[in-house]
């Protein structure tokens, strides 16, 4: 029999539950264990009562916020484990909620009410497996499969599309037929999840490796969570750069990029506008004038609805309003570099790869050479602590003060020295910054 490789404390946990009589096991990381993956959190579900589950790890400390579920939360050693009673749900009365919560003693009925098959896998070190959804046939074939009557489920419960969605992008999984079509037939439930249950999915989605295929066959269900997107399907860029439609210019930009949120945030927003901003040249080329400006825009407006924190909504609508910057000299480097900041510099750059990648084929060489420039010329700027922001000027506000300047004037000298200076026309030192800053006419 194939044993799982559990954490000591695991596999402790799990023995103090059943000397104490009740039944044990672990749940959903035993999927990630069959499939070698690094486990995020380690479930465990028991025939125990919460009060029981507090008794018998009453020397641990606990939380118990998620009580009323069944689940009483312990730090074990160096593991946190999440232990919830056997239950079943009840009736569902907003696709999001069960009317009420049940315990069982019955394993069967606790599987039951889970999502897919591959999660209502469960394991003990003595006991072996439990796995009455053929779970791990599954996980050979890489399926999700809902358990169960799927469109029923999803009604009950539209984050499960969307978990759908997450687990075929994290896990490279395809989706089975039946469960693949309650989806599509579902999608507009999505819309009915709690923004703080749909975002981390979908962000975790995002930075799935299978990102294209879940994109592509499901851009019907991320349209409904994100109508804006709509528009982008199958959109004619009528100009030669591109091979794609600007969705799937899209989709392949997302997929080509670094699995990090922010870079993947970025590029799924990118062009979002750009079906507003066609214009149409007398050759019969489209142009997307001013879409970075747009695309951040509406960006925002986006994330902010789905209540994406605040740093990351303004990191991400920064990056998509500059992704389109074409700085050839090193002044206009030097103020890309400070419009962007140095701390995500190295952002922009995968973001402009992944974003050239998905270029028709015959451009991306010239492109991505252009992109190398900008990313070596930044990055030897930096190095030589060349001046291209206010911080790096060798003036600052105080100094002006001391010679009598006050209110807005000290910012507009300063901004008209630091042009100065990343043009190469002063050199960067006080000395010469004050000298020639008196020499102006206008001032003392
Ligand atoms: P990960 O730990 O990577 O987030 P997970 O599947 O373990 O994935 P959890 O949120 O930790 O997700 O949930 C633990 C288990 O609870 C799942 O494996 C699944 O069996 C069940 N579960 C979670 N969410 C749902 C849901 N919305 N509907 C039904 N069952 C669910
Ligand atoms: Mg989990």
């Amino acid at each position: 029999m194939l044993t799982l490789p559990l954490p000591q404390e695991v596999t402790d946990a799990l023995a103090r539950l059943t000397d104490a009589g009740h039944e044990a096991y672990l749940v959903g990381g035993v999927r990630d264990l069959i499939l070698r993956r690094e486990v995020h959190d380690w479930d465990l579900t028991t025939s125990a009562l919460p009060d029981e589950i507090k008794a018998i790890f009453s020397d641990c400390s606990q939380n118990t916020v998620g009580e009323r579920f069944g689940t009483v939360a312990i730090h074990f050693g160096n593991v946190f484990l999440d232990i919830t009673t056997f239950r079943k749900e009840g009736e569902y009365k907003d696709h999001r909620h069960p009317g009420s919560v049940q315990f069982t003693k019955n394993l069967f009925e606790d599987l039951k009410r889970r999502d897919f098959t591959i999660n209502a896998i469960v394991y003990h070190p003595e006991r072996g497996f439990r796995d009455f959804f053929c779970g791990r046939r599954d996980l050979k074939k890489r399926l999700i499969r809902a358990i169960g009557d799927a469109d029923q489920r999803f009604r009950q419960d539209a984050v499960r599309i969307l978990r759908a969605l997450r687990f075929a992008s994290v896990l490279g999984f395809d989706i089975e037929e039946k469960t693949r079509a309650a989806i599509h037939r579902n999608k507009e439930l999505v819309l009915t999840v709690a923004p703080e249950r749909a975002l981390p999915e979908f962000t975790r989605m995002l930075c799935g490796r299978n990102i294209r295929y879940v994109l592509t066959e499901f851009a019907d269900v991320i349209g409904a969570l994100v109508p804006e997107i709509l528009p982008a399907i199958g959109f004619c860029q009528h100009s030669p750069f591109h091979q794609y439609d600007v969705w799937q210019h899209t989709v392949h930009a997302v997929a080509y990029s670094e699995p990090d949120p922010i870079t993947r945030l970025t590029l799924f927003f990118h062009d979002i506008s750009k079906p507003s901003c066609l214009t149409m040249d007398s050759t019969g080329r489209g142009h997307f004038y001013a879409h970075p400006k747009k695309s951040a825009r509406m960006a925002k407006v986006i994330m902010q609805r789905m209540k994406f924190p605040t740093r990351q909504t303004e990191l991400v609508t920064l990056l998509v309003s500059l992704h389109d910057s074409h700085p050839s000299s090193p002044a206009e480097i030097k103020r890309l570099l400070a419009a962007v900041g140095k701390e995500n510099f190295q952002t922009l750059i995968s973001v402009m790869e992944a974003d050239t990648l998905a270029h028709s084929k015959w451009s991306v060489k010239k492109r991505m050479h252009h992109v190398h420039q900008i990313r070596d010329t930044g990055n030897t700027i930096l190095k030589n602590g060349e001046c291209y922001s206010l911080e790096g000027l060798a003036v600052g506000g105080k100094d002006l003060e001391e010679r009598g300047i006050s209110g807005p004037k000290i910012g507009e000298l300063l901004r008209l020295a630091l042009n100065k200076v990343i043009d190469g026309e002063w050199k960067n030192d006080k000395i010469t910054l004050l000298t020639e800053l008196e020499k102006l006419p206008e001032n003392p």
